[in-house]
């Protein structure tokens, strides 16, 4: 059997084959195993999330959840977390759920996932790119720069179309549609945002604690995330960016998507107009700035005051109460500008890809051209930041490596 791409996917899936007895050919287009884990998690590699596994799938969409799940109640978040600890991986468990190695680098991963690979006999073929797919008969045609190769089951896991210097340019797609699959567009998601305007000078690099970023598509509210936001040089990114990205990308063809933060989520406007009357009283003298001071951290506050036109140089008791609500109004929502676009490229995954209708759930293999098999992110499949993503490419790789195993021996 033939497999295609050894990321997290494809590397699960020849391991498992393997392991069941199939002669595995694994064709990578870069030169090692596991380019995207290896920028996984910032260089970290956040294996996996940790917690019961319904509550895992609920981080999915209804639809992607349901998919998912056969293939994670056999190979679950431990199963990885086992097979990588069991060979010298120490991990831990963040408050939040994420799982990451101790040593925090994802190179520790993949040497053991090549080492996983060595176990069971399968020397990944690097630097051998796939050009096309073709169908004869009962057995696939794989065509590379430099021949072809040939089996009676074929699994392809080439990722999304991210990071496109990792290898992963999509490729895969443009073979399924050869071999009868549709496809749902590929979008963003986990992605920076572009926004217009661009932050103001002396912005890029400032990082907002635990706010919440709220995404509008014509005026109406779409996506909501709570978490850090960094301002970066044309836009926004860090986590309440990249959770909302998937639906702002959705929305952007039909009509304007505009975002906005809420500083103090926890706080009410009467809340904060006591808390500044409190300031006033304490220190009459003393800038709006400084008042601004407890919300914000330095570069941000001249950019929120002009947001909401307010001099922030001038004393607290001199500022008029009209300009006192619209700075509060602007902490509870300060507009941060259009979007004018989710970065597709920059982004952690892609959603769309093959329609999750067209594959059986049970065994990864392709409802429509019996004996391909499909696993990754290559699937209409797309979780939130915290381990999700890696989780349903080593899950749904291992269903499909044990079924394309299956298929190979039995026809
Ligand atoms: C910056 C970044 C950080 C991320 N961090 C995390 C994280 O911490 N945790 C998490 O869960 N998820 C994370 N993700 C998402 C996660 O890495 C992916 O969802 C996951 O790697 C998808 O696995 P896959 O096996 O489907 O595809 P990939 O891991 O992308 O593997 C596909 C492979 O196919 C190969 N290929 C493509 N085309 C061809 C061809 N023509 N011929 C031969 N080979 C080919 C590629 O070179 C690649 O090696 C991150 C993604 C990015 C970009």
């Amino acid at each position: 059997m033939v497999i295609i791409g050894a990321g997290a996917a494809g590397i699960v899936a020849a391991w498992k084959a393997a392991t069941d007895g199939a002669e595995v050919t694994l064709l990578e287009k870069t030169n090692r195993i596991g380019t995207k884990i290896l920028i996984s998690g910032g260089g970290k590699c956040n294996i996996t999330h940790d917690g019961p596994l319904e509550e895992v799938l609920r981080a999915f969409r209804p639809n992607e959840a349901r998919f998912i799940r056969p293939a994670c109640y056999r190979f679950p978040p431990s199963e990885i977390v086992r097979m990588l600890t069991d060979r010298g991986l120490r991990v831990y468990t963040r408050p939040d759920g994420r799982i990451f190695p101790v040593d925090q680098t994802a190179k520790d991963v993949v040497a053991i996932l090549a080492q996983i690979l060595g176990e069971v006999g399968v020397r990944p073929q690097l630097q051998r790119t796939v050009m096309g797919v073709r169908r004869e008969g009962d057995r696939f045609r794989v065509m590379t720069e430099s021949g072809e190769v040939e089996g009676r089951s074929l699994v392809i896991t080439t990722g999304g179309s991210s990071y496109p210097n990792s290898g992963t340019t999509g490729d895969g797609w443009a073979w399924t549609d050869a071999l009868g699959h549709s496809r749902v567009p590929i979008r963003a998601a986990l992605a920076p945002l572009i926004t217009d305007p661009e932050p103001a000078e002396g912005f890029p690099g400032v990082a907002l604690r635990d706010v919440l970023l709220v995404g509008y598509a014509q005026n109406k509210e779409v996506a909501r995330w709570r978490g850090d936001l960094l301002f970066t040089h044309h836009g926004l990114s860090g986590p309440t960016t990249l959770g909302i990205t998937r639906v702002l990308a959705e929305h952007i063809d039909d009509g304007e998507c505009r975002v906005a933060v809420d500083v103090c989520p926890d706080r009410q406007f009467e809340d904060l107009g006591a808390d500044f009357q409190a300031f006033v009283q304490e220190h009459p003298k003393k800038q709006v700035s400084t008042w601004l001071d407890g919300f914000l951290p330095d570069r941000a506050r001249a950019g929120l005051a002009a947001a909401a036109n307010v001099d922030a140089t001038i004393p607290v008791g001199q500022l008029p109460k009209k300009d006192r609500n619209r700075l509060i109004e602007t902490l509870k929502r300060w507009p941060l500008g259009r979007v004018a676009e989710v970065v597709l490229p920059k982004g952690e995954v892609v959603a769309g890809g093959i329609p999750l209708t067209e594959v059986d759930p049970q065994t990864m293999m392709s409802r429509v051209c019996p004996g391909l098999f499909l696993a990754g992110e290559i699937l209409d499949v797309a979780g939130p930041v915290g381990g999700y993503n890696l989780q349903a490419a080593w899950a749904t790789g291992f269903v499909a490596g044990e079924s394309a195993a299956r298929w190979a021996s039995d026809s």
